[in-house]
């Protein structure tokens, strides 16, 4: 079976400032697979263009065996892969069970209450306050509502942009878990990540990149152990 996700040989532009410089990599059905890197190292360029929302310069983007480079942003949710972004760009006057719903506009089935139910069940707070406009959210929870409404188009693939910025570490445990959870439901996770530790902590495998190059690749666990990871992105001396 092809893998869930294929990148080859990728390179995005923007004007003449390369942001990713032809990287390769594969997401294969049922893991967790980080990108991690620092400021600028082209993490959240390389998810908006598998998402369809910037072009690819050159090189060739499959999902599911199939090409998407190329492909509209809306037909590529409707394929199956979802994008929780960076900075959560949750609708703030509306109210959390709109912002959901909004998750499921392409959905023709008859599913989206069930969803929306496990979408409540992961995230009890987001059920308590389905009524309440999510601009009232702390960072928390619109990270929570951002990965929900991902969740409500039943992705086979979900993309997360940094799901642990600006959270406490309580919450970041949180939604660490329940990436975990996602990933026990069958749901295969693509995980941009600034925190390093959190992120090989949970991934199958993942790669690390500099400057939109691929420096490394290896497994979550033996990343973990890297020494020029540790120094780079781990803080170790
Ligand atoms: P961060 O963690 O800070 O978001 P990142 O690894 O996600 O970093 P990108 O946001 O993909 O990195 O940025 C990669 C490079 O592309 C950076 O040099 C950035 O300044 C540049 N860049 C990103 N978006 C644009 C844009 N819309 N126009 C021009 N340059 C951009």
């Amino acid at each position: 079976m092809s893998a869930a996700l294929e990148v080859r040989d990728l390179v995005v532009a923007y004007g003449k400032i390369r942001a990713v410089k032809g990287i390769s990599f594969t997401v294969n059905h049922g893991e967790i697979v980080t990108l991690i890197g620092t400021n600028g190292a082209g993490k959240t360029t390389t998810l908006r263009t598998i998402s369809g929302l910037v072009p690819v310069e050159s090189g060739e983007i499959y999902f599911q065996g199939e090409r998407i480079d190329g492909v509209p942003a809306h037909q590529i949710v409707e394929r199956g892969l979802a994008h929780a972004p960076e900075g959560r760009r949750i609708f703030p006057r509306m109210t959390v069970e709109e912002n959901l719903l909004l998750g499921a506009y392409s959905r023709r089935d008859s599913g989206i209450s069930t969803d929306l139910e496990r979408v409540y069940t992961l995230f009890p707070v987001l059920a308590e306050r389905r009524r309440q406009a999510a601009g009232t959210f702390s960072g928390g929870e619109q990270q929570m509502l951002a990965i929900g409404r991902a969740l409500m188009s039943r992705p086979k693939l979900l993309m997360l942009d940094e799901p642990s910025m600006g959270l406490s570490p309580m919450m970041m445990r949180r939604i660490m878990s329940t990436i975990r959870e996602l990933k026990e439901q069958g749901t295969t996770i693509l995980l941009v990540e600034q925190n390093a530790q959190a992120a090989l902590e949970l991934a199958d495998r993942g790669y690390v990149l500099e400057v939109g190059r691929i420096v490394l690749s290896d497994t979550g666990h033996n990343l973990l152990g890297n020494e020029q990871v540790r120094k780079a992105y781990l803080g170790e001396d």
